[in-house]
């Protein structure tokens, strides 16, 4: 695989580009497998594996921390969600200080979780906070629509959910960044199929490869990908194949448009993407927690110094943030990209911050 590798890069930058090819993968779980096994060491210099927006920790702007932070001081809730958010920076404080002062936040490993406690003790006000692509969406859709059904109304979801394709399609629009190809994600594959990626082959002439997590899976695609920009047939391909049909999960995708509407979203780097997010549906507005529970426009910033922005369009290497292992560590993060199990930042400190003569 890696002759393979290394003969079409040969053939391409030599006779063709001329240059570097990026390759871009939008997946966390890609970003860490690439830094554990020494993906990037492993093939040759021209060819730049780039970190895109793919950790939903990460996109998830200071503002929506900074909503829910506020949420939990001006009203009497109990608020759930994954682990990783607690450590997130906001404006000025993080959910995991506010813990610690004694505000009733909980890490929950279900939204099940959330909802469950919001049954058991209808005296209080559950929220849980939904993160996620399309990979985790389908769960909040269950849970709002068991609690619709169950008539549960102490329970409330805010909602910072995300979707893949279109965040692509202004990455595929940046000219600031030259994306040759996308490695795009396996676990929201597994949901929305291949489909929705189409344009960037057809209307941008991307090609782009759906891949697994193993360092096998990952060499492979980008084979794949070599060979597509070798015979100038852009298409979006599975390498997956094991988990992603081209269909996807039809009955998930039916859920999540059952209980939302698209809607723009704004991304941590991105800003505000058209019909990157969703919105739930007037018949489920009143589970809602950012109509429930009003808080007045909050000033908001980015951690100071921190590139994360840069680092999540694919514009810097996390080594180019001059925060990087100095001030900001796993243990003391400035920005989300070295919070998170996923994030860009984090995968590089732990697994190529060591090595000498690293591909920045
Ligand atoms: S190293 Fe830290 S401060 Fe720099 S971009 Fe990454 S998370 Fe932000």
């Amino acid at each position: 695989m890696k002759s393979s590798i290394e003969e079409l890069t040969l053939s391409l930058t030599g006779n063709k580009l001329g240059r570097r090819i990026n390759i871009m993968e939008v997946c966390g779980t890609h970003t860490m497998a690439i830094s554990r096994y020494g993906l990037r060491q492993l093939i040759p210099e021209t060819i730049n594996l780039i970190s895109g927006p793919g950790c939903p920790v990460c996109v998830t702007p200071a503002v929506d921390i900074d909503l829910i932070l506020e949420i939990t001081k001006q009203y009497e809730v109990s608020l759930f969600t994954f682990g990783d958010m607690l450590r997130v920076p906001g404006t000025e404080s993080s959910l995991y200080l506010k813990k610690a002062e004694g505000r009733d936040i909980n890490i929950c490993y279900s939204p099940l979780d959330a909802l469950d406690y919001a049954r058991e003790n209808p005296d209080r006000k559950v929220i849980f906070l939904a993160i996620g692509f399309e990979t985790t969406i389908p769960l909040t859709a269950v849970i709002v629509k068991r609690a619709y059904l169950e008539k549960i109304n102490n329970f409330y979801i805010f909602n910072t959910h995300k979707l893949i394709p279109e965040a692509l399609e202004l990455l595929a629009n940046d000219k600031e960044i030259k994306i040759n190809a996308f490695l795009c994600p396996g676990h929201v594959s597994a949901i929305i199929g291949s489909e929705p990626y189409r344009f960037l082959a057809d209307r941008y002439k991307i090609p782009c490869v759906i891949s697994g997590f193993e360092p096998e899976d990952i060499l492979q695609s980008l084979v794949m990908i070599l060979e597509q920009i070798k015979k100038e047939t852009p298409e979006i391909e599975i390498q997956y194949k094991r988990v992603v049909r081209e269909e996807g999960n039809p009955s998930a995708v039916k859920l999540i448009y059952e209980i939302f509407d698209k809607s723009d979203s704004t991304w941590r780097g991105l800003g505000s993407i058209p019909g990157s997010g969703l919105k739930l549906k007037e018949k489920f507005s009143g589970f809602d927690a950012r109509i429930r529970f009003p808080v007045k426009k909050i000033k908001s910033a980015e951690p100071a110094g921190c590139e994360c922005g840069n680092v999540l369009k694919g514009i810097k290497k996390p080594f180019e943030c001059r925060l990087f292992s100095k001030t900001c560590r796993p243990e003391s993060p400035v920005g989300p990209c070295m919070v998170s199990s996923e994030g860009s930042c984090a995968a590089y400190y732990k697994y190529e911050r060591e090595l000498k003569n690293i591909k920045i």
